[in-house]
């Protein structure tokens, strides 16, 4: 199975990522994640993506394509793959289609995991990170026992340059320009299925894994 994850900064894409991977027996690749690790590693890679990420830009395509491309040609996402925030354009998308092809390989289907823009703006202007292994809290929805401490190895929260309003803000206006119109995109190929990133996460992950058995058998018809 080939699968891209889409959806707003904010919808649950990495949460839900992560729990299908399992499911698709796939790894989750998250090019988030990916810059995250390349910017605190101090690498190359990750200084030229720092500034477009603090900022709540897009990091180039050249430089994106080429680091998505080489995870690609891993051995474990050979027979299949998860990717989390990638496409971001339609350049990217097409980068994507047009390698695939060359391997004789297309894509499973797109998933969609949408949120509005004031859900998006709360859950993300909320969210602390603890500095030491990136566990997650919220100051309404998932408070830590102690304000700023992490309950799970007592290390600093802290809040992420790129969750500040006014960034988020900007995401969001990045997403709407530049990602949205994959939604029509993979809507024309018939790959497109849509879920409600506004729900508890659990509801969201049974509409994904239900959907998933669907297309498995439809696969095997
Ligand atoms: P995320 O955690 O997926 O929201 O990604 C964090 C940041 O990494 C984004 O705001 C971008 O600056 C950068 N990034 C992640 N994926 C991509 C992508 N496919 N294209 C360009 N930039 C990306």
């Amino acid at each position: 199975m080939r699968v891209v994850l889409l959806g707003p900064p904010g919808a649950g894409k990495g949460t839900q990522a992560q729990i299908i991977a399992g499911q698709l027996g796939v790894p989750a690749i998250s090019t988030g994640d990916i810059f995250r690790a390349n910017v605190s590693g101090q690498t190359e890679l990750g200084q030229q993506a720092k500034t477009y990420m603090d900022a709540g830009d897009l990091v180039p395509d050249e430089i994106t394509v080429a680091m998505v491309r080489d995870r690609l040609d891993e051995a474990d996402a050979r027979t299949g793959f998860l990717l989390d925030g990638f496409p971001r354009t339609i350049g990217q998308a097409e980068t994507l289609e047009n390698a695939l092809e060359k391997r004789g390989r297309s894509l499973t289907a797109a998933l969609l995991v949408a949120a509005d823009d004031d859900v998006v703006m709360k859950r993300l202007s909320g969210r602390r990170v603890c500095t030491k292994n990136g566990h997650n809290y919220h100051v309404d929805f998932d408070p830590p026992k102690r304000e700023g401490v992490c309950d799970q190895d007592g290390s600093k929260l802290v809040q992420r340059d790129d969750d500040k309003p006014e960034t988020v803000k900007h995401r969001l206006d990045v997403y709407h320009k530049q990602t949205q119109p994959l939604i029509e995109h993979y809507e024309d190929q018939s790959l497109l299925k849509r879920f409600d990133g506004t729900r508890a996460p659990d509801e969201v992950h049974n509409h994904i894994r239900a959907t998933i058995a669907t297309m498995r058998m439809e696969e095997q018809v």
